[in-house]
């Protein structure tokens, strides 16, 4: 009964890869991976010894055809990326595609993510978010992309590079709001492990004065725009008050 696991692995910290993420890597023909020499060192650590083939953004397509092929001959195969979960920011959107289309069985093996774990420390709601991931790197095309989310009312998730997370956040704080709620959650799970809230302002300035901060892998959360009353029920408030002044 093959199958193509889709496994997460962590996001910085060792510990935090599940037992059955083990067993399922140890257990597969073959596993892809992002970049084979990265997780080879990951695999040598929780002692997998599955032969790996990379699966990147330039061979996504091929490398898919010839996964597809094992998962149809009755292999089972396994997808990792670099960190945390596949296709979050990550490759692997066509292959899981494909593989549904054809019928082949699908299993997550769920475990860390930056975005899910940013989220669940920031204090910022998350009944309702929205995931963005990386930013164009052009500020042009950044500050559209941004302009065009200005009116969202649910709490924006950005990954960023900590090249240009200060330029990010100037962008932000002008086409958001210098005054909008954020939170930058850094090197989670790490060392420098890092989450601090205030405006888009005191963030921006909290990153640009001190160089550390702009080192490592980072998450930047926006709290939404505030829901504003719709001119339609405005218009209906108004003919409403109307009304309730002619009643006896
Ligand atoms: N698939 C991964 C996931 O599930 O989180 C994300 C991969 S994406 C190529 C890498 C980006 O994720 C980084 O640039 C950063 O924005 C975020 N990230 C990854 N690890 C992180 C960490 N330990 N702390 C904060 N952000 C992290």
């Amino acid at each position: 009964n093959s199958a193509l696991y889709i496994v997460a692995t962590p996001i910085g910290n060792l510990g935090d890869m599940s037992q059955r993420a083990v067993e399922i890597l140890q257990q597969v023909a073959l596993i892809a991976a992002e970049d084979t020499r990265h997780s080879a060192r990951l695999l040598q650590h929780y002692a997998v010894s599955t032969p790996c083939v990379a699966l990147h953004e330039h061979n996504e397509r091929e490398q898919s055809s010839r996964l597809l092929q094992r998962l149809a001959n009755g292999e089972s195969v396994a997808l990792i990326s670099d960190a945390g979960t596949p296709l979050l920011s990550d490759p692997g959107f066509h292959l899981v595609q494909q593989a549904r289309q054809q019928g082949i069985r699908v299993v997550p093996v769920p475990g860390p993510s930056a975005v899910i774990a940013a989220l669940s420390v920031s204090g910022l709601p998350t009944d309702c978010f929205k995931f963005i991931g990386f930013l164009p790197a052009k500020s042009v095309a950044r500050r559209q992309r941004l302009a065009a989310l200005a009116a969202e009312s649910c709490t924006l998730a950005f990954y960023e590079s900590p090249h240009r997370i200060v330029e990010s956040l100037t962008d932000m704080a002008h086409e958001l709001g210098a005054a909008r709620a954020a939170v930058l959650a850094r090197e989670l799970t790490k060392t420098f492990e890092t989450v601090r809230s205030g405006t888009l302002a005191e963030l921006g300035e909290f990153v640009s004065s001190d160089p550390n901060q702009q080192k490592g892998e980072i998450v930047v959360l926006v709290e939404g725009a505030p829901a504003v009353e719709s001119a339609l029920d405005a218009e209906a408030e108004r003919v409403l008050g109307i009304l309730l002044a002619e009643l006896p």
